[in-house]
């Protein structure tokens, strides 16, 4: 049996069942991360010895036949911007380089109470900015289903976890796509929830009103059942009001393909698209309508401003959650300096990568008292312009199809202008402007790159875009 290559609900049932032990799961994983991160550098920091303990630990429990959580017999990585008690977390920068957590995030928590195995923190962009871990100070993470090409970003050490087989779960973060188009790149399911279904709080801010957490694996099954775990409401995190649709046997909210009414954005006709992506997407549709949904083409005027709006206001949210790494509260600090302004600017000078250097600039100088209302102001009421557009396709329509990226993976040598590398966020950013959920289901074709199909449901109707990826699930 090889175990590495099953679900997490797989692996767990087997370890109900007893016919494996945790012990033997975790070694099996262990194996794998030692065989091939070597060449894929996917983990920042190994649990090792705490996978083994609690992987003892939860054998012992049911050899006495003692209660087991929701995750027991799951084994999770987590992405290494999302608090672990006493594990370094470093958000991929020098500047957090030896940074150890003195705390749980509130995802964290519950992972542990339901007795998930954590078994390591995994590569990401800087703080989460980009589309490619190329940002990340540790390295880039290859892609493992192409060792040349990147695995996505910034939750690219997260989806290549999961594709390497070195865990059956990951935890990322989506700020503009970060959890969606790792896992198009590396042929997994990631679906980011509607905004305030999960806890923030112990997860290293981006910008908080885009932030969410969400969760990659091998099928919707296992992303749907870890995310009715994470969902619910937290006194820590104002903002995060749960979300009922995440929790289990919700089906019977969602509609089926039959009669389902599904809209695609104009915007895909005219949007350079990969062919393979275009194919791939055509063929989904296709298959929709097959099976009796309603498909129809909508214009979303807004789009074409969307990452405009978002670099603005992701930027603007960005340069304040930065000014927390000073040099005095805690992380990296300079050891040339004579005076108080020396260290604070060669701190950041050296702590910073420079995608964060850069977006710092960008945000500062758009909230600044001269330009804060040609550009912030404006783009906040872009944003609500878009919240409205989309609210009046969802009332005619269930959900709006789309692909995740507009290309594959990409090849890690290319060398992309930042423009560039920012305009293939065109089908992800829109999700978090407005603050619903999306879901990325792999179309997968034989000897094929993998290519994301992305589900948008309404705003808190993130059931519907789990019971359509269900139906898409290995007919795509
Ligand atoms: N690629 C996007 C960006 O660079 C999204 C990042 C994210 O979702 N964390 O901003």
């Amino acid at each position: 049996m090889n175990l590495i290559q099953k679900t997490g609900l797989e692996t767990r049932e087997l370890f109900l069942k007893g016919d494996i032990t945790c012990s033997e799961l975790v070694e099996a994983y262990l194996d794998k991360i030692k065989r091939d991160d070597g060449e894929l550098n996917v983990f920042i920091t190994v649990m090792e010895d705490m996978a083994r303990a609690k992987a003892k630990e939860l054998d012992e429990k049911r050899e006495k036949g003692e209660p087991l959580g929701k995750m027991a017999g799951i084994v999770v990585s987590v992405k290494d911007n999302i608090a672990v008690k006493d594990v370094r977390m470093t958000c991929a920068s020098k500047m957090l380089d030896d940074f150890v957590s003195p705390y749980d995030a509130i995802v964290t928590q519950k992972l542990k109470r339901e007795d998930a195995i954590l078994i390591g923190k995994v590569n990401m962009d800087e703080f989460a900015m980009g589309s490619s871990t190329k940002y990340s100070y540790y390295g880039v993470t290859k892609n493992p289903v192409d060792p040349t090409r990147v695995s996505g970003g910034s939750s690219g050490g997260s989806a290549a976890s999961v594709a390497a087989e070195f865990c059956a779960i990951s935890l990322g973060t989506d700020t503009g796509g970060s959890v969606r188009q790792p896992a198009a790149f590396c042929g997994l399911v990631g679906m980011k929830p509607s905004h305030g279904s999960i806890s923030r709080y112990g997860v290293a801010s981006m910008a908080n009103t885009f932030d969410q957490v969400g969760v990659l694996a091998k099928s919707v099954d296992d992303v749907e059942y870890v995310l009715s775990i994470l969902e619910g409401s937290d006194l820590h995190d104002a903002t995060c009001i749960g979300n009922e649709s995440l929790q289990l046997d919700r089906e019977k909210d969602a509609k089926s393909l039959n009669g389902l009414k599904v809209a695609i954005p104009d915007v895909f006709k005219t949007f350079e698209v990969q062919d393979e992506v275009r194919e791939a997407f055509i063929h989904t549709v296709d298959f929709m309508k097959s099976k009796g949904a309603e498909v129809e083409f909508v214009h979303i005027g807004s789009l074409d401003l969307a990452i405009a709006i978002y670099h603005i206001l992701v930027n603007g949210e960005i340069a304040p959650n930065m000014s927390r790494y000073d040099g005095i509260n805690y992380g990296y600090i300079t050891d040339n300096y004579d005076n108080i302004e020396e260290l604070y600017v060669r701190t950041r000078s050296e702590g910073f990568g420079t995608e964060v250097k850069r977006r710092i600039m960008i945000g500062s100088y758009i909230m600044s008292m001269d330009h804060s209302k040609e550009y912030w102001e404006q783009s906040l009421e872009m944003r609500h312009k878009m919240i409205e557009e989309f609210n009046s396709v969802f009332e005619n329509h269930d959900i709006i199809l789309c692909p995740t990226s507009p290309t594959v993976a990409v090849p890690i040598d290319d060398d992309m202008t930042p423009v560039e590398i920012y305009m293939l966020d065109l089908f992800t950013v829109p999700v978090n402007l407005i603050g619903t959920g999306g879901i990325s289901v792999p179309a997968t074709k034989k000897n094929k790159l993998p290519v994301g199909i992305q589900i948008i449901p309404k705003k808190g109707n993130d059931i519907q875009a789990i019971q359509t990826a269900k139906e898409l699930e290995g007919n795509i």
